[in-house]
């Protein structure tokens, strides 16, 4: 049986950052990918915008991977491709089942890191009414199709949310000759980012409806049409406002889940809020040895902290060290989405300590205070706070003394 320090599960950006992150500081590390190449989802993100943060410049998302799969060469980092981990028993060191062309192998890990990414919910999850004809994709499948397949899967197509998946692919399929007849959005608010909405559909004169959505669809083989009404604030269609378009194909943007099969065998605890595994600030999951990071964590909206996640759970599991810890939590008011991490390790260093964040609503000038025990680490302010927009935070919590079960407030106000 094979063994390493470390084992990254995924070969995206966070799986890439992580692996080499934990080759730096020593670990003799294995990349485990499904797929045939590594990148992830950047392979089919053609466009650019990726990298801004990282290295001032607007890479496309092949473009940004390849800067990571570059500086593998020549590192004592193992890949396998086409191979696909579908368990891990822990029993001391971790034991991982790795399914290939070669069969099934036992891969024996010091730490793994879980860099799984994350699925589209699908039309089952947002429950349209009617048969079920082709032509209906997520936007991430309808994205496979036209950049990396080379076939175009619509001539005429509605889309249902404003992901920013969605907004990318409406632009597509226009620069590609298909009609983007809409854009259906249940919310009173776009998912998507200011800048997709601006970039995608504004410039292309393609229609933003909100507080719509799509109740039926149409057609026995092939995808013929679709009913589309206005919704309430409780996103209830209003009878009345139904209206039939006709189109061959539906594409669904609305949402992104964490993917957290491995995790949940694992028995990690996940997080109702950010619906990924709870971590501590070294992305340690609450079984030792477990790491986290990337889309597996939380839904991320730019590549460049997904690979700041990689970073700081490759580097925390190449140093490992199999002792028990203890923690203080922390806790977000409802005013927020989410927070990551949702512990702090009291005995890992947390004078560096990055906080991403959600706001739950549209927020106009807020102020961000985080507190330890009722005491203020540190206050930020911004201009408004948006569910779409991820925010990050670095808080140095060395000069207060955290005791387990301290209690790290994170709050939104006014001002
Ligand atoms: C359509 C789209 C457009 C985007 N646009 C932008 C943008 O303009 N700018 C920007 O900064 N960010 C953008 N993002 C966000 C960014 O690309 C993602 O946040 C990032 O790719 C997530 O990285 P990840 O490594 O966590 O996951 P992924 O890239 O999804 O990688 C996860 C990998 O894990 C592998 N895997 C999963 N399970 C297993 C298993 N059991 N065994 C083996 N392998 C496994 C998968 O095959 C995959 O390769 C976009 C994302 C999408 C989807």
């Amino acid at each position: 049986m094979k063994s390493y320090d470390v084992v990254v599960i995924g070969g995206g950006p966070a799986g890439l950052a992580s692996a080499l992150a934990a080759e730096r500081h020593g670990a003799e590390t294995l990349i485990i990918e499904r797929e045939n190449a590594l990148g992830g989802i950047l392979k089919q993100c053609i466009h650019d915008g990726f990298g801004l943060v990282r290295f001032k410049e607007k890479l496309s998302g092949p473009e940004y991977a390849e800067r990571f799969t570059e500086e593998l060469e020549g590192k004592k980092i193992d890949v396998k491709l086409l191979s696909f981990v579908t368990e891990i028993r822990k029993n001391g060191k971790f034991y991982l089942s790795v399914v290939s062309r070669e069969g099934i192998e036992e891969i024996e890990a010091k730490a793994v890191v879980l860099a799984t990414g994350c699925r589209e919910r699908t039309a089952k999850q947002v429950s349209i009414h009617g048969t079920r004809p082709a032509g209906v994709f997520t936007a991430g499948t309808a994205q496979r199709y036209v950049n990396i397949e080379g076939f175009m899967p619509t001539k005429r197509c509605v889309i249902l949310g404003s992901g920013d998946i969605g907004l990318i692919m409406a632009r597509r399929i226009t620069l590609e000759g298909g009609v983007v007849l809409g854009v259906y959005e249940a919310k009173s608010t776009p998912s998507g980012l200011t800048r997709n909405i601006h970039q995608c559909l504004y410039d292309y004169d393609i229609p933003l409806h909100l507080s719509s959505t799509v109740t039926r669809v149409f057609g026995e083989g092939r995808l013929e049409g679709v009913e589309v009404a206005k919704v309430d604030e409780k996103m209830r269609p209003l009878p009345g406002t139904e209206e039939r378009i006709d189109c061959d194909a539906l594409i669904l943007s609305v949402g992104l889940i964490p993917e957290n099969e491995l995790a949940e065998k694992l028995s990690v605890s996940s997080d109702p809020r950010s619906k990924g595994a709870t971590c501590d600030g070294q992305m340690m999951t609450d079984v030792g040895g477990v790491f986290t990071c990337g889309n597996a964590t939380h839904v991320n909206d730019l590549v460049d902290y997904v690979s700041e996640s990689g970073e700081i759970a490759g580097k925390n599991a190449a140093l490992y060290d199999g002792k028990n810890a203890k923690y203080a939590f922390v806790r977000p008011d409802d005013n927020l989405l989410y927070v990551v991490p949702q512990r702090l390790n009291l005995s890992a260093d947390n004078s560096e300590t990055v906080i991403y964040f959600r706001s739950k609503e549209v927020r106009g000038k807020s102020v961000v205070t985080v507190k330890a025990d009722g005491k203020t680490v540190l206050q930020k302010k911004y201009p408004f706070l948006r569910p779409p927009e991820m925010e990050r935070i670095k808080a140095d919590f060395s000069s207060f003394p955290l005791k387990e079960n301290s209690v790290v407030e994170i709050t939104v106000e006014e001002g």
